[in-house]
């Protein structure tokens, strides 16, 4: 599933291909694509121009020169293809945006759970999330307060976008092994020091996230994971064998020694 350091990495790729661009016609090619893409929506887009790209948490948006928004999220498959309008629909073609200089990016999902829609200038969406991991502004003592109005352990908390954009399974519990923290721990209980590892934590995680998105790209071996995936294999601080548990429904990794606590 692409986490942040993917979709960031799929902004600016977007944001290379069709910022300034004007887009000529935005098709939907798969049902769950048309009930947003309604012909009133294409009529609308097409002719603006795309003056800017930007991630929050993982959604795209695709900021119009009309004060319009188009809303990308990729969910567990989605990715950008971007090429000439002049080659054949690559597979799993789900929207395109065509671009009155020849290009387009064509939005594919092998899955067609990746979503598309359209939002007016005078109601721009509305996402309900928290800052983002890597802004400056959110300090140690910030993202405590933020992370103690949760019940429950620190690590599926770390997962509620209303507490932190973008942070998702895999990098939430590689932050708790940077930081050394227990996912059991209770979200709202750290200490102020232990809060300010824990977002180090992620930082780092989401740092080796980052180059990682780019040697997938280039089909090069990814950085490998601390605990993510690795149940059994030594822990690489203390040897220890990394462990699995079941959390919030989800299959989530940790070193028995490092986050005793
Ligand atoms: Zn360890």
């Amino acid at each position: 599933m692409p986490e942040l350091p993917e979709v960031e990495f799929a902004v600016r790729r977007l944001r290379r291909a069709v910022r300034g661009r004007v887009i000529a016609q935005l098709r939907a090619h798969h049902p769950s694509q048309r009930r947003t893409l309604t012909p009133s929506v294409t009529r609308a887009a097409e002719g603006r121009r795309i003056v800017e790209v930007v991630r929050r948490g993982k959604h795209q948006l695709l900021l119009l020169d009309d004060g319009a928004t188009l809303l990308v999220h990729f969910k567990m498959d989605g990715d950008w293809v971007l090429d000439r309008r002049d080659r054949a629909l690559p597979p799993h073609a789900r929207a395109t945006l065509d671009l009155h200089d020849g290009r387009r990016a064509v939005l594919v999902d092998p899955r067609a759970l990746c979503t598309i829609s359209w939002h007016a200038p005078h109601a721009p969406p509305t996402l309900d999330l928290g800052p983002e991991p890597e802004d400056p502004a959110l300090t140690p003592a910030r993202f405590r307060s933020r992370l103690a109005r949760k019940r429950g352990p620190v690590k599926p908390a770390l997962l509620d976008q209303s507490v932190v954009a973008g942070a998702g399974n895999i990098y939430a519990a590689e932050a708790c092994w940077h930081a050394g923290i227990s996912l059991r721990a209770p979200a709202s209980a750290l200490s102020l020091a232990r809060a300010a590892r824990l977002l180090d934590g992620l930082r780092a995680a989401l740092g080796d996230g980052h180059v990682n998105a780019g040697r997938y790209h280039r089909g090069e071996r990814p950085l490998p994971f601390r605990v993510y995936d690795r149940e059994g294999q030594p822990c690489d601080r203390c040897g220890s064998r990394i462990r699995r548990i079941a959390q919030a429904g989800r299959s989530t990794y940790f070193c028995p020694r490092c986050q005793a606590r």
